[in-house]
């Protein structure tokens, strides 16, 4: 609680207003949100890619990692979250690691990729039942390789798509029922 007066004050200095404690929990969600969301940050990250695409000439895109997007905000906040991140998604890497047998194939999904899956699936599980009702789960989640690397799958946004960790043991168990992006 102590910190959380500690914000109000700071809010109300930063504003110039008076900031009640509902507007300082606001703030601070809204600034969980922005480093915390995974869907949020593909958002913005793929809307700045989108406009350096539209503002540069054609051959840029090839070169163009969603990390260095990152660079044109230098606070040391987003430096942070950007660390934040990356340890979210090497543990994501990881538990997938944990399902697949080690291929010395296999290389790390980009950043740029991770953002778009996250864009086009939402932050949600994929599995549809064969009612075709998608599953609600928005935690645990894993990037699964629809055909795998072993078979020849590779990293990109259609061969990947997010599974809740039992929809993802189901998919490597018994391929069941479909996944559709
Ligand atoms: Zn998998
Ligand atoms: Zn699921």
């Amino acid at each position: 609680m102590k910190n959380l007066r500690r914000i109000q004050d700071l809010e109300c200095q930063r504003t110039k207003t008076t900031c009640d404690l509902e507007k300082t929990l606001e703030v601070i969600i809204n600034d969980y949100i922005q480093k915390h969301d995974a869907v949020t940050k593909s958002e913005k990250v793929l809307h700045k890619l989108s406009l350096r695409t539209v503002n540069s000439n054609a051959n840029s895109r090839a070169n163009t990692k969603a990390d260095d997007n990152d660079k044109d905000n230098n606070s040391s906040q987003t430096q942070i979250q950007k660390t934040k991140i990356a340890e979210n998604s090497s543990k994501t890497n990881n538990n997938h690691e944990a399902s697949h047998p080690k291929i010395n194939q296999r290389v790390a999904i980009s950043s740029e990729i991770k953002h778009q899956v996250n864009q086009r699936d939402q932050g949600q599980c994929c599995f549809r039942n064969s009612q075709g009702t998608r599953c609600i789960n928005r935690r645990w989640l894993d990037v699964h390789h629809r055909k795998p690397i072993a078979k020849g799958g590779d990293n990109s946004l259609e061969n990947l798509v997010t599974l809740c960790k039992a929809h993802h043991r189901l998919q490597h168990e018994f391929a069941p029922g479909s996944v559709s992006g």
